[in-house]
């Protein structure tokens, strides 16, 4: 008795390389299965994949196929679909949506005890001199929630409602210098030469950012959560592009008596996130890539 096995079986599937765009490389590892990955459990964002797993933005952010512990029960991983797996050398740019990147909660709690920060001041003189006040000049501190709503008017994301986080070029150059990409115009540069040689990327993923945008206004749970510090990862090879949702470690469920718009402007205790002014302007962006 001889076991058959068709021959193209015996070829294991070559494993692709992988890129991580932000977040602590820890946080990550390939998944038990081909075409997964693990990322560190964050409770709050299990809850979010389970809920979206039932909802209208289902085909928009990567599946997710459950929790796993590992051998020695010190960690947990949600399973996710690895969205890099169909691609040939994938081109990947990381962009984080929103007006603000950190919660209410985060800066309430900055604001508890105010000291005065003299990193933060230093930090702050780095990038520009004359963003402290004469009154924070001459202390040589700004306070926290000071810093932290400064920080968001560095980048674009205090004015068109994104930031790019990363990219991952064609050449295998990866870069996450983009802290102070701020204009429209900066912005479309670095978009421009991300899709560079890729002509056929530039209409794929405005086609799917205005289905992203239609799904999000008949999705529950976008209706009823503050998306904070999640991303848009695109994705573009050769062949394909496209767009999804990823990182909900800082979405949460709006208190009961809180409605938000996702596009009206912020202001301390409001809860809005500005996401859609974000998906908005990528929009926009893009389509005048496209008509150059
Ligand atoms: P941070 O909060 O700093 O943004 P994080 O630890 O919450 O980081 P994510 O933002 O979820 O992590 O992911 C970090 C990077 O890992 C992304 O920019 C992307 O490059 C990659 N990544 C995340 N999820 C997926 C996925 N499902 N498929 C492919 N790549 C992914
Ligand atoms: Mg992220
Ligand atoms: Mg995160």
């Amino acid at each position: 008795f001889v076991q058959w096995t068709p021959f193209f079986q015996t070829y294991k599937k070559q494993r692709y390389p992988w890129v991580q765009l932000a977040g602590h490389q820890g946080n990550f590892k390939a998944g038990p299965d081909q075409g997964t990955i693990l990322k560190k459990l964050c409770l709050k964002e299990e809850k979010c994949f389970k809920v979206l797993m039932d909802d209208a933005l289902r085909p928009f952010v990567p599946e997710y196929k459950g929790l796993i512990t590992s051998d020695d029960g010190e960690c947990s991983y949600i399973q996710l679909q690895d969205l890099l797996s169909d691609f040939v050398s994938p081109c990947v740019m990381d962009c984080k949506i929103g007006v603000r990147t950190y919660l209410e909660e985060e800066l309430a709690k900055a604001k508890e005890k105010p000291k005065l920060r003299k990193d933060m001041y230093e930090k702050m003189c780095q990038i520009d001199d004359t963003a402290p006040t004469d009154e924070e000049h001459k202390i040589k501190g700004v306070t926290k929630p000071r810093y932290m709503v400064w920080r968001e008017t560095i980048s674009s994301t205090a004015t068109l409602g994104f930031r790019i986080e990363g990219i991952r070029k064609s050449d295998g150059t990866s870069s996450k210098d983009f802290k102070t990409v701020k204009t429209r115009e900066q912005v479309m540069k670095e978009f421009s030469d991300f899709t560079e040689s890729f002509p056929h990327a530039v209409p794929k993923y405005i086609q799917r950012l205005k289905a992203i945008r239609a799904t999000l206004e008949n999705s529950n749970f976008f209706e009823t959560h503050e998306v904070i510090g999640s991303s848009l990862l695109f994705v573009h090879d050769k062949y394909n592009a496209n767009v999804w949702l990823i990182d909900f470690a800082k979405t949460l469920k709006l208190p009961d008596n809180i409605t938000i718009t996702h596009k009206d402007k912020w202001k301390v205790g409001n809860h809005e996130d500005g996401y859609l002014i974000g998906v908005d302007n990528l929009i926009s962006i893009f389509k005048s890539i496209l008509e150059n």
